[in-house]
């Protein structure tokens, strides 16, 4: 048990880790718990992915990002935000996970799986690629199923459905093809999604090659050790199949944040309740930054746009402090 915290951030992706830079800056105390280590999520996105935007908008606290390409590589961002952590000195428990809080006395108590803290504010960085979206079909419990995709060699002469529209399935698929995979696409939309502008022309020209064999209006039903059925507009089809890459999308752990008492809309959506100008919950002196803020709309917040939430908390818990001293 240590002593109060102004602010325990919960997660240490960019946008916990600008919440860090904010309150340092700002001569509070705090700590970034994260239950994985330094950017967990970046670290696991696949090896060779390259980030849509420019590197400057991904930087955070101000602090240059420089890549050797407009777009940095997913291994430049790391070594970014490791640079950013060490240089700034910021204070992170890594692979430590924040498992509850409850309100106490001035704050919250904290509960983590090492240990207990108290603070007076808490930030919720918690993002959202811990949770994959599930198919629900059988078969999706075999181990030949990935949710996650990481390096394409793995894949080499082997019979690959990449399942989803957007960018996620777009790299895998075109990724694994040029590794020698034999690459079939299922899309349950009527078309591609979005895709990086510099990627949709080589899929798009892969599929009208018949390279990569593509099913549009189709969802897969049913996934067997060495086949897996789909269902297409002209009927149901049986594959040949070594491997599934569902790459369809992630959600924030809605269970968490229940948990702890945050409100969620009724809809599918499932937006967690918060102020937009504070990002405050509906707890007080909790609040949410980065992707978790939009809920199963996962597009809708990423680095570029939710880096500014740390500014806008710090600057509130800043005032919040100094007028419950007066
Ligand atoms: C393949 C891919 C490419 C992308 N490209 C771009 C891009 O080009 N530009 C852009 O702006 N965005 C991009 N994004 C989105 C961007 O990566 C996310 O929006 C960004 O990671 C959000 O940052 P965050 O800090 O909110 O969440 P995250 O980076 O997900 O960080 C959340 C952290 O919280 C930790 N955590 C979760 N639960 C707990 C717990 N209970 N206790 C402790 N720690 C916990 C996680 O381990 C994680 O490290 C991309 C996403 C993907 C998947």
């Amino acid at each position: 048990m240590k002593d109060i915290l102004d602010i325990l951030i919960i997660g240490a992706g960019p946008i916990g880790l600008a919440a860090g830079l904010e309150a340092q800056r700002e001569g509070l105390s705090y700590l970034i718990v994260e239950r994985g280590c330094l950017v967990n999520s970046i670290y696991n996105y696949p090896l060779n992915m390259t980030f849509f935007s420019t590197s400057e908008r991904l930087e955070i606290g101000g602090i240059p990002f420089t890549s050797l390409n407009a777009k940095p590589t997913r291994a430049e961002a790391l070594e970014y935000y490791r640079r950013v952590a060490d240089s700034a000195d910021l204070n992170i428990n890594l692979f430590e996970e924040v498992q509850n809080l409850q309100p106490e006395g001035e704050g919250y108590r904290i509960f983590t799986s090492k240990g207990e803290y108290m603070a007076r504010k808490v930030v919720v960085a918690l993002g959202f690629y811990g949770i994959p979206n599930l198919l629900h079909v059988s078969g999706e419990e075999l181990p030949k199923v990935r949710h996650y995709y990481f390096d394409p060699h793995y894949y080499f002469r082997q019979k690959v459905l990449v399942v989803g529209a957007n960018n996620s399935a777009a790299d895998a698929a075109l990724e694994t093809w040029r590794k020698g995979a034999d690459v079939t696409l299922v899309v349950r939309q009527p078309e591609l999604g979005s895709i990086k502008y510099w990627t949709k022309p080589d899929l798009e020209n892969r599929i009208k090659a018949g390279e990569i064999k593509a099913y549009f209006n189709t969802s897969i039903t049913e996934i067997r050790e060495r086949e897996v059925d789909i269902q297409t507009p002209e009927g149901k089809l049986t594959l040949e199949n070594d491997f599934v890459l569902a790459m369809t999308g992630y959600q924030p752990d809605f269970s968490f944040l229940e948990k702890i008492g945050v409100k969620l809309s009724e809809d599918q959506k499932r937006y967690p309740q918060y102020d937009t100008e504070s990002m405050e919950t509906n707890l007080p002196g909790v609040y949410l930054a980065g992707v978790v803020c939009g809920g199963m709309d996962t597009h809708v917040w990423f680095i570029e746009n939710s880096r500014e939430h740390a500014v806008k908390i710090v600057k509130h818990i800043k005032e919040e402090l100094q007028a419950e001293k007066v």
